[in-house]
């Protein structure tokens, strides 16, 4: 399935308002939308810029996969998203055509959007979201 943009970046930070501050300040970005996902042990911030975002993750206790992420490798670039047409479709193509798949169908996020990711053992070492939006 053909990517239509890079949707956003994901960063794994350990203080979710630190981060938030510091990259609102060397960006200028004003719009930020938070959330919190506690099923995944994450809070998340999304600050806009132009037609694609950065989603900041910070860990809420330490079960989480961005706990497990910054315990064994610290901070940083946690994934990349596309927008796709179609989560589903997306991911059953990259099985098919014999990518490693973190989700075997989507898992619903924040307002409803969708989301389901590729193993960075397929793809070079990055993890990638198709992502709804
Ligand atoms: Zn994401």
């Amino acid at each position: 399935m053909r990517a239509e943009k890079i949707s956003h970046v994901g960063i794994a930070v350990q203080d979710l308002d630190k981060a938030i501050e510091d990259y609102r300040s060397i960006l200028e970005i004003d719009h930020v939308e938070k959330h919190e996902v506690p099923s995944e042990g994450v809070k998340v911030a999304m600050l806009r810029i132009g037609e694609s975002e950065l989603e900041l993750l910070s860990p809420v206790g330490e079960q989480g996969s961005i706990a497990k992420f910054i315990s064994s490798r610290g901070e940083g670039i946690h994934h990349i998203a596309v927008k796709v047409a179609d989560v589903s479709k997306a991911i059953e193509e990259a099985k098919a055509r014999g990518f490693k798949v973190v989700d075997e169908r989507p898992r619903t996020g924040a307002g409803g959007t969708l989301a389901a990711f590729v193993h960075p053992k397929s793809l070079h070492g990055v993890l990638l979201e198709f992502y709804s939006r």
